[in-house]
């Protein structure tokens, strides 16, 4: 099994969840008491949310390359990065490790298109939403990508912020984001890609009429597989 390095903390609340599900997989496959080979590197959230919001996304990459290349030297093997928004720096992080280091919107990419779909509705950070970097990566796989209108972006960004990486989880923002989510289909989306990985905690496949594509859990699988296709 190879030990999987995690660049969390982004925030830890969804990081929590990237550690609980790789254990909890790895017992599915393995059994017994085998749980995953992992190393956490845990930012503090403050920290990263400063350059975000002050657009300094040169820093932010600078910083999760660093942190990667600590990962590497502490020994992991494949990479994660626990957040979909930082993969706008996904370039400088590669360029600085040997390692692999698996993209969140490839492995939701797969699914997507494993499920037939061609049209999703993304949702996720007004940085995630808003600029080219990540529906880019799902149109190199021949995916259409919908955002929601105006106010359904701020609304969506608000709740991250202010709600999921918090640890604030809230029955008018669950049905805030069903909405939303009833809007995109209304304009065609055939799927939802939950492209923030706090989303799933507020909202799960009983919030859409289609199918949602959760980019925790399907990231931590993607890496879990990838970890698990060595036997020694
Ligand atoms: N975890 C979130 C994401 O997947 C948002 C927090 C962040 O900006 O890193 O985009």
């Amino acid at each position: 099994m190879r030990t999987i390095g995690m660049l969390g903390g982004m925030s830890w609340e969804s990081t929590a969840e990237y550690y609980r599900l790789a254990n909890v997989l790895v017992r599915e496959r393995l059994g017994g008491v085998h749980s995953a080979r992992v190393l956490l590197d845990s930012l503090d959230f403050a920290d990263v949310e400063t350059l975000q919001s002050t657009d300094r996304w040169e820093e932010a990459g600078a910083l999760l390359a660093d942190r990667a290349q600590r990962l590497e030297r502490a020994g992991a093997e494949l990479l994660l990065l626990c957040t979909n928004t930082m993969h706008k720096v996904v370039d400088v992080v590669e360029a600085a490790v040997k390692v692999p280091v698996l993209h969140i919107a490839d492995a939701a990419a797969e699914r997507v298109r494993h499920a037939g779909l061609g049209r999703v509705g993304l949702l996720g950070t007004a940085f995630t939403m808003e600029q080219n970097f990540y529906r880019e990566r799902l149109a190199r796989h021949g995916i259409e990508v919908l955002v929601p209108g105006a106010d359904d972006r701020a609304t969506v960004h608000r709740v991250i912020y202010d709600e999921l990486v918090r640890g604030i989880v809230s029955e008018t923002s669950r049905a805030a984001y069903a909405d939303v989510i009833g809007r995109l289909v209304a304009d065609g989306a055939e799927g939802i890609v939950l492209g923030c990985t706090e989303i799933e905690l507020l909202v799960s496949a009983d919030d859409s009429p289609v199918p949602v594509f959760a980019t925790t859990r399907i990231h931590v699988e993607t890496a879990v597989e990838r970890a698990l296709a060595r036997t020694d």
